[in-house]
C-alpha cells in the first residue's frame, strides 16, 4: 500500500489503470482541496467488470465517513461516472435517471460473456459511450432535477459523505455515545437502502432512479395508473405521415433497456393523427411512461402521450380510448 496526496483539479480526469488518479465527483473527494489517499494496486474485484483493479481510500473531511473506489477506472469511464458512487459525473445522478433524460442506450453489456471483450476494447480504443443523441430538453431536465436533490445543478452534496449508522444505536446498545463514529439516528427502511451496485452501474432495477424520475413522471402528467392492467401508452398529435414502424423505432431508440419485443402491438389510428402503443408488461410501459415525460418529437413534432387503454377489438371502429 502507498500514499499520495490528490490535488482535485486533476482528480475527475480521465485515466488507464496505470494512472495515478481515480475518477471521482466532486462530492466523494471532499471540500479539502487536497485530499490524502491511501493507493492498493489491484485491491479488489471491480464490483462491474470483476477485474483486479487499484483501490483508492480517503477521507471526505471531519466527521465523515472514509470512502473507496469500489469500480475501475475503465468501467468508471464506460459510463462517465464515479469510481465510488457510480452516479453520473456531470450531473450527480443516477445513470438510469441521465439515460433516460438523454434517450440514451445502455453502452456497456451486462452478461459475462461480452463484458471482458468490451472493457478491453474500450481500454484499446478509448471509445468513450454516451455519445448517443443527447436532446436540449434532457440536459435542462437533468440539471432541473440535480437542483432539486440538493446538487445546485453539478454542486458536490457532502450530505452524501456522513458516517453509516450506528447499528448498536438502533438497538438501544450503543455505548460510545458523542465519541462513537457513526450516526445515532434509526434507520428508515425503504427501497432505497436496496440499492445494488450493478443495476446502477447498468442503469436498470434503480429505485433512487424511479424515485426521482416517477416524481418528474407525475408532475408531467404521466403517473403510473393504479389499475396494473394498464399496459399502453396512447399517443396523439403525431406527425400526418407517421408509421407504426417510426413509432417502434422512436420507443426502442429512445427508451434505455427497451427491445423490440417488449412491444406488443402499435395501433395507429392516421385520420385522427394518434396511436396506442401496447407493451407486453406494465415494468415496460412505466420506462417508456417515464422517457415520455421528458419530451416526444417524432420526425420532428412534438407528440403528445398519455396512459391508455385497449379494449377488446371488435366492438366498434374505435378500439381503444385514452384514459
Ligand atoms: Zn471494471
Ligand atoms: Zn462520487
Ligand atoms: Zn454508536
Amino acid at each position: 500500500m502507498s500514499y499520495g496526496f490528490m490535488n482535485k483539479q486533476g482528480a475527475a480526469s480521465t485515466g488507464s489503470e496505470a494512472a495515478e488518479t481515480p475518477i471521482l465527483c466532486d462530492t466523494c473527494l471532499g471540500p479539502n482541496p487536497y485530499v490524502r489517499m491511501s493507493k492498493q494496486a489491484h485491491g479488489k474485484e471491480c464490483k462491474i467488470c470483476d477485474r483486479p483493479f487499484t483501490v483508492f481510500r480517503w477521507s471526505p473531511g471531519a466527521g465523515m465517513r472514509f470512502k473507496k473506489t469500489e469500480i475501475c477506472t475503465t468501467c468508471a469511464k464506460i459510463k462517465n461516472v464515479c469510481q465510488t458512487c457510480i452516479l453520473d459525473l456531470q450531473y450527480g445522478l443516477p445513470v438510469q435517471v441521465r439515460d433516460t433524460a438523454l434517450g440514451l442506450q445502455g453502452g456497456a453489456p451486462s452478461s459475462d460473456i461480452n463484458k471482458q471483450y468490451y472493457v478491453q476494447r474500450v481500454e484499446e480504443q478509448s471509445l468513450l459511450p454516451s455519445s448517443g443523441p443527447s436532446s436540449r430538453a434532457g440536459q435542462d431536465l437533468l440539471k432541473q432535477l440535480s437542483r432539486a436533490r440538493g446538487g445546485a445543478g453539478g454542486q458536490p452534496n457532502y450530505n452524501r459523505n456522513k458516517p453509516h449508522l450506528c447499528s448498536f444505536y438502533a438497538k438501544g446498545t450503543c455505548t460510545r455515545g458523542d465519541e462513537c463514529p457513526f450516526r445515532h439516528e434509526l434507520p428508515v427502511k425503504n427501497e432505497l437502502s436496496q440499492q445494488n451496485i450493478k443495476d446502477r452501474f447498468h442503469g436498470r432495477n434503480d429505485p433512487v432512479a424511479r424515485k426521482i424520475l416517477g416524481g418528474h413522471a407525475a408532475a408531467a402528467g404521466l403517473a403510473p395508473p393504479e389499475d396494473k392492467d394498464v399496459t399502453s401508452l396512447f399517443l396523439s398529435a403525431l406527425p400526418p405521415t407517421i408509421t407504426e414502424d417510426a413509432i417502434r423505432t422512436w420507443f426502442v431508440t429512445q427508451v434505455p433497456t427497451l427491445k423490440p419485443e417488449h412491444i406488443k402491438s402499435i395501433t395507429l389510428v392516421p385520420a385522427s393523427k394518434c396511436a396506442f402503443v401496447n407493451f407486453r408488461r406494465r415494468e415496460e410501459a412505466e420506462a417508456a411512461a417515464l422517457r415520455c415525460a421528458v419530451k416526444v418529437q417524432i420526425e420532428g413534432q412534438d407528440v403528445r402521450v398519455a396512459w391508455g387503454r385497449s379494449r377488446p377489438v371488435g366492438k366498434g371502429k374505435a378500439a381503444a380510448k385514452a384514459e
